[in-house]
């Protein structure tokens, strides 16, 4: 028979958000538990630097700015646990929530900080060398290493393929960067920057028809133009897509409030609230807006004080 694990702040999830909501609970003598989830540190571990992180003069990088926040939250004793929370039951006073290995626990207080995942284009060749680890990635601070002195496309238009591409561009030859109006979402910096960028050459208004490759690894790109209807074939071996995030809310669905894109909603503005009382939101599950580090901190800072304020209502 399994065990019931009793447990006063329950965090689930461990990026800016999850380890600043555990700082600020371990402080307030909580004693939380956090599940890391499937990537432990999140989305930062896999960027490069950091430098619009306040109190970092000279930038770091994500993964080393993880370790700093999971060892502040270590020395304050929070419990921090490898594994992920695959099902919960919001239904009554008791947060049930059920990790991947079977375990129950009950939970006072939950505090969701799952954060948000890279999307990809979809297509059948792009997952067939996605899974068998040949030339697709969503992550070029990750996988670009790999793809040295090699041709690469980039799929994207938003900051993030601007960063990926500008950062690919110093490892590889040329980068091609795949853009599907005629014009960037990302910021004009960061456009800039990669027009700028002698070995990136961007295609406006194109499209991915198929990733090409020899049944093992990637061998190029099926392009469309479409404007012009024009198709072509780019050489590459190293196929990175930077088209956005979904947040990792599925979980939660039958019990807290999402909007149409899957991101939980606010139950009260101006506070970490969901529509479920005990239950307490931090960092990209409920933001599309601004999903930046520090953000995320300051909402993880607001989820453990509003479940510390919660537990006191209660009288714990
Ligand atoms: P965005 O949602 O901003 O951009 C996604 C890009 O992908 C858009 O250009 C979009 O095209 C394109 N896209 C989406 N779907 C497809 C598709 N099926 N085929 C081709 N292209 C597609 O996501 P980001 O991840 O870039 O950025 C998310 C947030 O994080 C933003 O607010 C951004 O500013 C921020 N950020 C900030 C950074 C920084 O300041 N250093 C670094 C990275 C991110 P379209 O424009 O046509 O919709």
């Amino acid at each position: 028979m399994s065990t019931i694990e009793n447990v006063n702040c329950l965090i689930i999830g461990s990026g800016p958000a999850g380890y600043t909501a555990a700082i600020y609970a371990a402080r307030a003598d909580m004693k939380p538990v956090m599940y890391q989830g499937m990537q432990p540190g999140g989305q930062l571990t896999t960027t490069n630097e950091v430098e619009n992180f306040p109190g970092y003069p000279d930038g770091v990088t994500g993964p080393e700015m993880m370790i700093q926040l999971e060892a502040q939250a270590k020395r304050f004793n929070t419990d921090i646990r490898f594994g992920f929370v695959n099902k919960v039951d919001f239904s009554g006073s008791i947060h049930k929530c059920w990790t991947e290995d079977g375990k129950e626990i009950h939970a006072n207080t939950v505090i969701i900080s799952t954060g948000a995942s890279a999307k990809y284009l979809g297509l059948e060749s792009e997952q067939k060398y996605l899974k068998l680890g040949g030339g697709v990635s969503a992550c070029a601070v990750c996988d670009g290493f790999f793809y040295r002195g090699q041709e690469t496309v980039i799929v994207g238009a938003g900051d993030s393929a601007c960063e990926e591409a500008h950062y690919l561009s110093k490892l590889c030859t040329k980068v091609t960067m795949l853009v599907r109006r005629d014009e960037f979402r990302a910021s004009k910096i960061m456009a800039d920057r990669v027009k700028n960028t002698p070995n990136i050459e961007i295609l406006y208004n194109t499209d991915t028809l198929e990733v090409l490759g020899d049944g093992q690894v990637v061998t190029g790109v099926h392009v469309k133009n479409s404007k012009t209807g024009e198709e072509k074939t780019i050489s590459c071996t190293g196929f990175f897509v930077a088209i956005g995030h979904q947040p990792n809310t599925e979980i939660f669905k039958d019990f807290i409030d999402l909007d149409e894109t899957g991101y939980i909603k606010y139950a009260q503005p101006g506070t970490s609230k969901t529509n479920v009382a005990g239950v307490f939101v931090a960092g990209d599950a409920a933001d599309k807006t601004y999903r930046q580090a520090i953000t995320a901190a300051g909402t993880g800072c607001m989820a453990a004080l509003d479940a510390e304020r919660y537990l006191s209502a209660l009288g714990h």
